[in-house]
């Protein structure tokens, strides 16, 4: 099979915008940047990764009869929340499970941000206390029997619709659409700097640049603070989704590059970098990027750029990947 034979449930403008950030690159001194703007890509809820992936996940659950998409996240989880979003958009109920991944003091963190939009969008969001990770959980199965005991067909989506078969479909499709957009803009992206955290993002863009022909590098950014973890989701995801669209060879390891370093000690909580990196984006570029994620890899990327880790000859995508809504529960770090 190749990638165009899975069904695709549309919740995307269309390719996401692509442009240069040149007063960054101008700043850093060293190889030129672009972003690729997944946090533009779609009108539902203000989209971001997980509404590509999506795609895919919602044309199963509809083929499957299902009614209710059945996921789980932290309380600030933007993957809930486009869950949420892709729901109301295609006819179907959700419930989100919201566990405590994150000790974070902000009196208004379970009430703003991506909590709040998933609860204007009518999601069951339940609220439960267990901590970070990104393996299957005992809370979430109990939504799947729930929603099973009230007559309702669940389709069950596991955090950040990553450790799920067509999770790495989305990024392999991303791939595909940068090399088109390549072609138009007569430019060619030799590295690509990626947030991971459960993995399926980083892996879909590996198995689906794996088929192409002029090499380049998948630089993984973790923000886990779990990146032996995260590495083994990326690796094992890679892996599967390069089989199903049909690769036709096994990955490299070297293919696989998850840097740590910019996570600090915990998901969830930035650290200076991770701050740093953000003004700095916001004060050169009137671009946005949350404490969770894209800061993190954004901290990464300044430094291998700044170090010359990636070549000055070299034409870097970052991905953004979304996330904004959680800098509500946020605001005591920027005041
Ligand atoms: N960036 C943002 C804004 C996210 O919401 C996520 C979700 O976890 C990631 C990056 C990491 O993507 P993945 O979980 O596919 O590794």
């Amino acid at each position: 099979m190749s990638l165009d034979d899975f069904p695709r449930y549309p919740l995307l403008f269309g390719p996401s915008p692509v442009h240069p950030l040149d007063r960054l690159s101008d700043h850093l001194g060293g190889a030129r940047v672009w972003a690729k703007r997944e946090d533009c890509n779609s009108g539902l809820a203000f989209g971001g990764n997980k509404t590509r992936k999506l795609e895919y996940l919602v044309a199963d659950a509809l083929a499957r009869g299902a009614d209710t998409l059945v996921t789980i996240g932290g309380v600030q989880s933007n993957h809930t929340r486009q869950v949420a979003a892709a729901a109301a958009k295609a006819g179907l109920k959700a419930v989100l499970v919201q566990e405590s991944w994150v000790d974070w003091p902000d009196p208004v963190n379970d009430k703003v941000g991506n909590i709040l939009l998933s609860r204007i969008m009518g999601a069951d969001v339940r609220l439960v206390q267990a901590g970070f990770g990104i393996g299957f959980k005992e809370s979430w199965q109990q939504a799947l029997d729930d929603v099973r005991a009230a007559g309702g067909t669940p389709y069950a989506i596991p955090a950040g619709a990553s450790d799920h078969p067509l999770g790495g479909l989305g990024f392999a499709g991303w791939a595909e659409e940068v090399r088109r957009q390549e072609e138009e803009l007569g430019v060619f992206f030799d590295t690509i700097v990626v947030c991971s955290v459960t993995g399926s993002t980083q892996a879909g863009m590996i198995a689906g640049f794996a088929g192409q022909d002029r090499p380049r590098r998948v630089v993984g950014i973790d923000a886990s603070a779990k990146p032996a973890e995260t590495r083994a989701q990326v690796e094992k995801i890679a892996r599967a989704t390069a089989e199903l669209i049909g690769l036709g060879r096994d990955l490299r390891d070297d293919e696989i590059t998850l840097l740590e370093g910019w996570a600090g000690d915990l998901y969830g909580v930035p650290v200076r970098s991770t701050v740093d990196a953000i003004r700095l984006t916001g004060r050169l570029e009137g671009v946005i990027l949350d404490p969770v994620y894209e800061g993190k890899s954004m901290a990464g990327l300044v430094d291998l750029v700044r170090g010359g880790e990636i070549p000055r000859d070299s034409t870097v995508l970052y991905a953004h990947l979304g996330g904004q809504p959680a800098l509500n529960a946020y605001s005591g770090v920027f005041r």
